[in-house]
């Protein structure tokens, strides 16, 4: 099977400074695309920016052979986000992939955490991710072609200590994925999420160090690049992804419990077994199949 290449297309990587962002921007180049390299530059917290990590991976891509510009504008701000679009636009003259990598924590039990701190960690993943995605958004559509994947969290979908903010903005971005999915079906916009575990700065004081070589950011990549690349048709889904595992996650119902012509809190005691079960799941491929699933139950 020939080699998979990204021979003229143009990709932004956000928050491709360093962990796994820059693993993916590297990627991507070594294969071809052209690549706008943005980081802020900031602390794990937000704090700061420096216009040396997007330099670095710049000067790393180009030392390679390959193509890339620097990029440090926030993606969390309208103006942001348009910049980095139009960093993509003005030196390249298109578009094609979007990677939205960059993130930040803010971590806290849910008793201490700040109205703030749970809006600046949505501003960064969820919105900067809605941000930068809809800035590319039209040129995707025109073209009729786009490649976008969100990085989402095992903390989202399956919930964290001391994480409600970042949970929330990682699980939102599963909804964003889902809908973004089904608006970019018709122009051939497929848009897909990862669950990484990888080390990087981000969680290198939560692994034991023997986990340092076996959860490499080498090993979360490939599946960006599948995901980014022309051949994939799979759209709509979340795969984890870590140590050289990956796995789709998905959301699913079950069987459920029907009672026609009424609902009593006693019924929903009495069956809390059966509504609990869940096999035979429904995989509902939208929530128009979803919907349909209701219907058949009380027609
Ligand atoms: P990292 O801290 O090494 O990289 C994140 C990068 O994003 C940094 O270089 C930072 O400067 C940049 N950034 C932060 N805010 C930005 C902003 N507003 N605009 C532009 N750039 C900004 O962390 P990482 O582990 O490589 O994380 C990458 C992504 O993967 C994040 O979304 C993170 O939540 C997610 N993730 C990582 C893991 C893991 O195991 N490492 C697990 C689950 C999810």
């Amino acid at each position: 099977m020939a080699e998979l290449r990204f021979d003229g297309r143009v990709a932004i990587v956000t928050g491709a400074g360093q962990g796994l962002g820059r693993q993916h921007a590297l990627e991507l180049a070594a294969r071809g695309a052209k690549v706008v390299v943005n980081d802020l530059g900031g602390s794990l917290h937000g704090s700061g920016s420096s216009t040396g990590p997007a330099a670095a991976v710049v000067e790393e891509i180009k030392k390679n052979g390959g193509e890339a510009v620097a990029n440090t504008d926030n993606v969390a701000t309208p103006e942001g986000a348009e910049a980095i679009v139009r960093t993509a636009l003005d030196t390249f003259g298109k578009l094609d992939i979007v990677v939205n990598n960059a993130g930040i924590l803010r971590d806290k039990s849910f008793k201490n955490m700040a109205p703030e701190e749970f809006d600046q960690v949505l501003a960064v993943h969820l919105r900067g991710s809605f941000l930068v995605t809809h800035a590319a958004w039209p040129h995707l559509r025109e073209q009729a072609y786009g490649r976008v994947v969100m990085t989402t969290s095992p903390a989202g979908l399956f919930g964290n200590f001391g994480q409600a903010n970042y949970s929330s903005a990682k699980m939102g971005l599963v909804g964003l994925t889902k809908t973004l999915a089904a608006e970019g079906a018709k122009y051939n916009i497929k848009v897909n999420a990862i669950a990484p575990i990888a080390w990087t700065r981000m969680t290198e004081e939560l692994f034991p160090p023997e986990y340092k070589e076996k959860l490499s950011v080498e090993l979360v990549t490939p599946v960006v690049a599948w995901l980014a690349h022309e051949t994939n048709e799979s759209t709509g889904e979340t795969y984890s992804v870590g140590g050289g595992r990956v796995a789709r996650v998905f959301v699913a119902e079950g069987p459920g419990f029907t009672k026609q012509g009424g609902l009593s809190v006693e019924d929903v005691r009495d069956n809390w077994q059966q509504i609990n079960e869940v096999e035979p799941y429904l995989l509902a491929k939208d929530i128009g199949e979803q919907t349909m699933a209701v219907f058949n139950a009380i027609k």
